[in-house]
């Protein structure tokens, strides 16, 4: 696993200049070519506690077009450890995207399941199910969200402080796993969180996490007050677009030479320069967490037209 710092990188667009913010994007899509950073990020201990256990291999979760399950299969391959994907969707199979095709490529075992059994996966019997059908593999939740997820995700915050004080940080939530780590870690920076999904109660579905993981629920309310949740960037639901976003993508790309992902990282971005243009962050300096992603937003330029157009 590569251990380096992720870069941090001032850049300037026409409103961070216009309403003087000083933004940063921390680079943690750099961390790896092929899959998205905060995967990495998130996988860190839990391969370090299954190296601990000496099991077979190890097993995970995800749906179609699973980043987590993308960065396991590389990450597996690269260390000759076996892995398996329990995949949503029995109608599925090795060859039904390219977040598939490369998992089957790096040797990742799939198996394709109803959406009924995969809504049980976290039950005890389902797991010893799974037990018993792959004996002594390690598992690894969906998206890793667990307390190892996080604890990986915290490293982020320090990291950034060793370069500059800065005010705030925004970040992308979808199992909401990077976003409690980055929680735990913060202390007058103010986290800003956008999830991706329609419909999606943030702070709940950030409290479960915590509370699954062991932290009480005074430290939970406690560490969730100050959280800020930016709603109405999901854009129609998880991996919808809109011309606008694709336009706001393509300008950014322009503009800053760094490239969004539809799902994820653009809607944060587009959430942000909102905040920006209302004047929150005037005089302020603001890190914005790239989670990566961009392996995956080919098949939005296959259908849409360049995202990532030449200047
Ligand atoms: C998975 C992913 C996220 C969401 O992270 P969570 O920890 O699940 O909230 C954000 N950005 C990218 C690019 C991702 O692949």
């Amino acid at each position: 696993m590569n251990t380096e710092l992720s870069l941090l990188q001032r850049i300037e667009t026409s409103w961070t200049k216009a309403h003087d913010v000083a933004l940063f994007l921390k680079r943690d899509d750099l961390i790896h070519a092929e899959v998205s950073g905060n995967k990495w990020r998130k996988l860190k201990y839990f391969f370090e506690q299954f190296q601990q256990h000496k099991s077979a291999g190890i097993l995970t979760f995800g749906g179609a077009f699973s980043n987590h399950l993308v960065a396991t299969a590389s990450f597996c391959h690269s260390k000759g450890i076996r892995s398996i994907g329990i995949v949503r969707g029995e109608e599925l199979n090795a060859s039904s995207n390219e977040s598939l095709r490369f998992c089957a490529d790096r040797g990742m075992d799939l198996h394709f399941i109803s959406r009924e059994e995969y809504a049980m996966k976290d039950d005890r019997s389902f797991k010893e199910h799974l037990l018993d059908r792959f004996p002594n593999f390690y598992q690894i939740p969906e998206g890793g969200a667990a307390y190892l997820g996080m604890l990986g995700c915290q490293e982020i915050i320090p990291e950034i402080r060793k370069e500059i004080d800065f005010d705030a940080i925004f970040v992308a939530q979808g199992t909401t796993t990077t976003s409690c780590g980055l929680a735990l870690a913060c202390r007058e920076e103010e986290l800003h969180v956008v999830p991706v999904l329609k419909g999606f109660d943030a702070k709940s579905e950030m409290a479960n996490l915590l509370s699954r993981s062991a932290f009480d629920t005074t430290f939970i309310h406690d560490l969730l007050e100050d959280v800020n949740v930016h709603l109405g960037f999901d854009f129609g639901g998880y991996a919808q677009v809109d011309e606008e976003l694709l336009n706001f993508i393509r300008t950014f790309y322009l503009e800053t030479n760094v490239s969004l992902d539809p799902v994820y990282t653009a809607k944060t971005m587009f959430a942000l320069r909102a905040a920006v243009l209302q004047g929150k962050f005037s005089h302020r300096t603001v890190v914005f967490l790239h989670t990566g992603g961009v392996q995956g937003a080919k098949s939005y330029s296959d259908k849409y037209g360049e995202l990532y157009p030449m200047a």
